[in-house]
C-alpha cells in the first residue's frame, strides 16, 4: 500500500498545478459527488445498516438528504461565494480596488467520526472543494463498512489525485498527523481532538474541531411538556442517542420531573410501539465498548424507564434516570448513548449556575413559553450552538454556523461557512503608480500638519468643525508639500 507520505505528496502535486482552482471544475466535481450519492444510494444506505443498523429511511434522512442539500446550495451558490467582496474605502483609497480574496488553503485533512459516518466526512468535504482545496479524507474505522464504501466510491468519480482516501485506525491516523497539510477538519471526541491540535502545531496548521461534551436542556415550569418531551425523545433516542448534539440531560423543577417522565414514556410508545427492540426505528449501540461503556453509566440510578440491554445485539433501551445526583459518573462524561439522567433545579439562576460551572457544551436548549426567560438563558451562557423549544434543528439551518466553543471544538462549518473555512481571506489591494503627489503625505519627512490631515482624510464622520480643521490642515499640507517640491534641497 502506498505510504502516508506518498499519498499526501499526490495532493499536493496535484494542488500544486492548479487545476482545483477554476469555479467550473469545482462545479464538476461536486456534480460527481451528486451523482456518486445517487447512483450509490443503495450501497450507502446498505453499509449505514452493517454499521449502525439504521434502517433505510432514518439513514436516508440523517446522512444522504443533507447531502444532497449541501450540494444543491453549495453548487449554486459557489459563485457569489467565491466573488470578490470589495471591502468599504476611505478618501486616501477610493481611487483603489480594495477587496477580501478567497483563496484556497492547499491540502486539507478531514478526519470523520463513526456516529454519522457517511455525512461526517461528506459535509467537510464539499466545503473544502468548493473552496478549491485537495482534500485528504479520513473516515473512522469504527464504522468499516461505510468507511470501506467511502475508499471505493470517491475514486471512481473524483479526481483520485486530488482527493484520495485513507482507511485505518489509530496508527494510520497517527502517521497521517505526522504529514503537513494546510487545514485539519477533525469530528471525534476531546481527548483525540488534542491528539490532532499538538500534530497540527508541528507544522503550524489551522484546524477545526467538531467535539462533542453533555449539552444540556432546561424545560421550564411554563412549557407546554408535551410538546416539549417528544420534541426531546426525538433528539434524545435518534441513532441510539450517538448524536453529538442530542440532548445529554434535562434539568428541571422536581415539581414536573414526574410529569416529564409520563411524557417521554408516552411518546416513546409512539415513537417505537410496546416492543422497542423489534421497532426498525431504532438503532443499536455501535460496538461493544461503546454498550459496555454507556451500561456502566446505569450503575446505581434510579432507572424510571427502560434500563434493559442486550450485548449481544449491542441493544439498550431508551432509559430515563430521575433525580440524578450532579455528582454521578453519568453527569461527569458525554452519555452519547440513550440514557436521559433528569437533574432537578429549583429555578432558572440555578439550572444556568449549574450549566456555567461545567465546560461550554456543543448545544443548549431550553423549552418555555416564556421568551424573556429563553434570552436570558441564552445572555447568561455560552454554548457552540443553541435551540430554544426544539433540538438539533439548529443544524438544519444552512446559514447558521454549525461549531464548539471551548472543550466542544473550536472553527464552525455547514454551508457558506464550510466555504469560508476551507479559504484564505486574502486582504488584495490594488492601487496605480498615478498621483504620487499625494503619497508624500506619508513619506519623511513629516511633520504634525500633515499628521492631522491624514488622521481627517481617515476620520468617517463629517460635521462643520472637521470640514473647517480638514481646510485648515489641507491648506498646511499643502504649503509644505509646495515647499517640497519647490526647493527640495533646503529641507532637513
Ligand atoms: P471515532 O472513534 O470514530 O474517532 C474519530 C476519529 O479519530 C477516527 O477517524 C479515528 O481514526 C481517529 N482517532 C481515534 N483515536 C485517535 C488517536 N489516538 N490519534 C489519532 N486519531 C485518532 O469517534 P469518537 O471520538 O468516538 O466520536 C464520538 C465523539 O465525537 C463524541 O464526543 C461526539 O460528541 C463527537 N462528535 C462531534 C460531532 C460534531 O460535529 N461536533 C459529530 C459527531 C461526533
Amino acid at each position: 500500500m502506498e505510504g502516508m507520505q506518498q499519498i499526501v505528496g499526490r495532493a499536493r502535486a496535484a494542488f500544486n498545478s492548479g487545476r482545483s482552482r477554476p469555479l467550473e471544475f469545482r462545479i464538476q466535481q461536486l456534480k460527481a459527488l451528486e451523482r456518486m450519492v445517487q447512483e450509490k444510494e443503495k450501497d450507502i444506505l446498505a453499509a449505514l445498516k452493517a454499521d449502525l443498523n439504521k434502517c433505510g429511511h432514518n439513514a436516508y434522512s440523517h446522512e444522504i438528504l443533507g447531502v444532497l442539500g449541501e450540494l444543491a446550495l453549495t453548487m449554486e451558490k459557489l459563485p457569489s461565494w467565491a466573488a470578490p467582496q470589495p471591502v468599504k474605502k476611505n478618501l486616501l483609497t477610493m481611487r483603489d480596488e480594495a477587496y477580501i480574496g478567497y483563496e484556497p488553503l492547499g491540502v486539507v485533512l478531514v478526519i470523520g467520526a463513526w456516529n454519522y459516518p457517511f455525512v461526517l466526512v461528506m459535509q467537510p468535504l464539499i466545503g473544502a472543494i468548493a473552496a478549491g482545496n485537495a482534500v485528504v479524507v479520513k473516515p473512522s474505522e469504527v464504522s468499516e463498512n461505510t468507511a470501506r464504501l467511502v475508499a471505493e466510491l470517491l475514486p471512481q468519480y473524483l479526481d483520485k489525485d486530488l482527493y484520495p482516501v485513507v482507511t485505518g485506525g489509530v496508527p494510520e491516523t497517527t502517521e497521517l498527523l505526522t504529514q503537513r497539510f494546510d487545514h485539519i477538519l477533525y469530528t471525534g471526541n476531546t481527548t483525540v481532538g488534542k491528539i490532532v491540535m499538538a500534530a497540527a502545531a508541528k507544522h503550524l496548521t489551522p484546524v477545526t474541531l467538531e467535539l462533542g461534551g453533555k449539552s444540556p436542556c432546561y424545560i421550564d415550569k411554563d412549557c407546554d411538556l408535551a410538546v416539549a418531551c417528544r420534541r426531546i425523545t426525538w433528539g434524545k433516542y435518534m441513532n441510539c442517542g450517538q448524536t453529538c448534539i442530542a440532548p445529554d440531560y434535562i434539568l428541571c423543577d422536581p415539581s414536573i420531573q414526574s410529569k416529564v417522565v409520563e411524557n417521554i414514556k408516552t411518546t416513546l410508545k409512539e415513537f417505537y410501539g410496546e416492543d422497542v427492540k423489534s421497532s426498525p426505528d431504532y438503532e443499536r449501540i455501535v460496538n461493544k465498548r461503546h454498550f459496555k461503556r454507556v451500561k456502566s453509566l446505569l450503575e446505581g440510578q434510579k432507572i424510571a424507564h427502560g434500563g434493559e440491554t442486550d450485548e449481544a445485539s449491542c441493544f439498550i433501551a431508551p432509559t430515563i434516570l430521575t433525580d440524578v445526583s450532579p455528582e454521578s459518573k453519568v453527569m461527569e462524561e458525554e452519555i452519547f448513548g440513550p440514557v436521559l439522567p433528569i437533574v432537578t433545579v429549583k429555578s432558572v439562576e440555578e439550572a444556568i449556575e449549574f450549566i456555567n460551572r461545567r465546560e461550554k457544551p456543543l448545544a443548549l436548549y431550553v423549552f418555555s413559553n416564556n421568551k424573556q426567560l429563553i434570552r436570558r438563558v441564552i445572555s447568561e451562557t455560552s454554548s457552540g450552538v443553541m435551540t430554544a423549544n426544539d433540538v438539533i434543528m439548529h443544524s438544519m439551518v444552512p446559514d447558521l454556523p454549525f461549531g464548539g466553543v471551548g472543550h466542544s471544538g473550536m472553527g464552525a462549518y455547514h454551508g457558506r461557512h464550510s466555504f469560508e473555512t476551507f479559504s484564505h481571506r486574502r486582504a488584495c489591494l490594488i492601487k496605480d503608480l498615478k498621483l504620487e503627489v499625494v503619497n508624500r503625505l506619508r513619506y519623511p519627512p513629516g511633520s504634525m500638519e500633515t499628521m492631522h490631515l491624514v488622521k481627517l482624510l481617515l476620520v468617517k464622520q463629517c460635521n462643520e468643525s472637521r470640514v473647517r480643521q480638514f481646510i485648515s490642515a489641507l491648506l498646511a499640507t499643502v504649503k509644505t508639500l509646495v515647499a517640497k517640491v519647490l526647493c527640495p534641497r533646503r529641507e532637513g
